[in-house]
């Protein structure tokens, strides 16, 4: 179990409730874990420690102990999403889902100091729960039976109730969770607390995040051997569970260190630094038949600017004339199924080229006009912005 935190992420699942401004969503992938969850205890531990217990109580304490697990792991991230709001970060939501939680904090920390607080909240919150489960369970236990913990854990546990039993499996969850998060490996909170903590004495960001993604790397592939080992050693199908969040680990670790290379390659960049200013137009007169057969189809350009004399009023693509019928296409002019440029999604030549790379990925690599005073001076593509950084990496190790 992990959370991350990430940029702008997509929106799966279903929508929860919200909490002071944080939209709370679950992706469907948590059924899978929820089940799993319930099944290992309601016909594994929980059956183990009260043989005298009736199947309705196995289930119904597994399946309250269950949610209550998800409410930690919702708090886990909360404490996160607060501190960083106290930062002045903005956290639109939280999603729950297969390896755990996802707090979507906007930005990256401004200073170490920020990075560390952010970073250990999440930790120190479920090391809090763990105290707090751990507390309210030792109160089911008398003297006695505290005795006998040790001697004969059986007997003593089959005294317990249902409430007790699942605090106990609660706060043993929660310390394990607090630990396996401070694991100094990015993208865990450990590997932030990890980078902060580098960042501060070296006052090297990007060393500190390489260092830290480097380590998320080695421990997403020591989890992914541990699991092959109990796969193949062991003979264990938990080793598959492993692999998955190992893989997922050292994955992350990698690409959110590109995104950081990418982000200070970019930083001092305008959107007219990363766009292509060659392309070809054409004229609003044009008939659709003449724009397919003579522009579209004997160039790679994918967005065309369309001209009425020198100026650009409008825009059009393969789609606004892929569903015209042949024969209609030679009576057709351009200017009638154009895009007003007054209307066309453009980005300004003057906006910063980080912020219009996330909106071009997230337009799915679609080609945009660059517009500067009205006129088009270029189009541009979430990939050419990706090239220009692969081959202008150098930049972001200059301060
Ligand atoms: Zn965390």
């Amino acid at each position: 179990m992990t959370d991350l935190r990430m940029g702008a992420g997509e929106r799966s699942g279903v929508r929860l409730f919200s909490v002071f401004g944080i939209e709370i969503r679950l992706d469907v992938s948590v059924a899978i874990i929820f089940a799993l969850i319930v099944y290992s205890l309601g016909a594994g531990l929980f059956p183990q420690w009260h043989p005298d217990w009736s199947p309705a109580q196995y289930w119904l304490t597994a399946i309250g102990a269950g949610l209550m697990f998800f409410a930690s792991l919702l708090a886990h991230e909360l404490s996160h999403s607060l501190v960083a709001q106290r930062f002045g970060i903005r956290v639109p939501r939280i999603t729950l889902f297969l390896f755990g939680g996802v707090a979507e904090i906007e930005s990256e920390a401004e200073t170490p100091q920020a990075e560390f607080a952010i970073a250990i909240a999440g930790p120190l919150m479920s090391l809090a729960l763990g105290v707090l489960f751990a507390t309210v369970a030792s109160l089911g236990f008398d003297e006695r039976t505290l005795g006998l913990l040790m001697e004969d854990p059986q007997a003593a546990m089959a005294g317990i109730g249902p409430g007790i039993t699942a605090c106990l499996w609660l706060g043993s969850v929660n310390f394990m969770l607090a630990l396996f998060n401070m694991i100094p490996g990015f993208p865990l909170d450990g590997g932030r607390v990890f980078r902060a903590i580098v960042w501060r004495v070296t006052g090297d960001h990007l060393l500190a995040s390489r260092l830290a993604s480097t380590a998320g790397r080695w421990f997403g592939w020591s989890l992914m051997a541990l699991g092959l080992w109990n796969l193949l050693a062991a003979r264990n199908l938990g080793g598959l569970w492993l692999i998955m969040i190992g893989w997922f680990l050292s994955h992350l670790a990698s690409a959110s260190y590109s995104q950081l290379l990418t982000q200070r390659t970019l930083r001092s960049l305008k959107v007219r630094d990363v766009m292509r200013s060659r392309f070809d137009t054409v004229p609003a007169s044009a008939t659709v038949e003449d724009f397919i057969e003579n522009y579209l189809l004997r160039s790679s350009q994918l967005l065309w600017p369309v001209t009425d004399g020198a100026r650009v009023v409008g825009l059009v693509a393969l789609a606004d004339v892929s569903d015209i019928p042949l024969p209609e296409r030679g009576g057709m002019r351009v200017s009638e199924v154009m895009a007003d440029l007054a209307r066309a999604p453009v980005l300004d030549a003057d906006a910063l080229a980080t912020r219009a790379l996330n909106a071009l990925l997230a337009a799915g690599d679609a080609p945009v006009a660059v517009v500067r005073e009205g006129q088009v001076v270029g189009l541009v593509r979430g990939s050419d912005v990706l090239r220009w950084v692969t081959l202008h990496r150098d930049l972001a190790r200059e301060v």
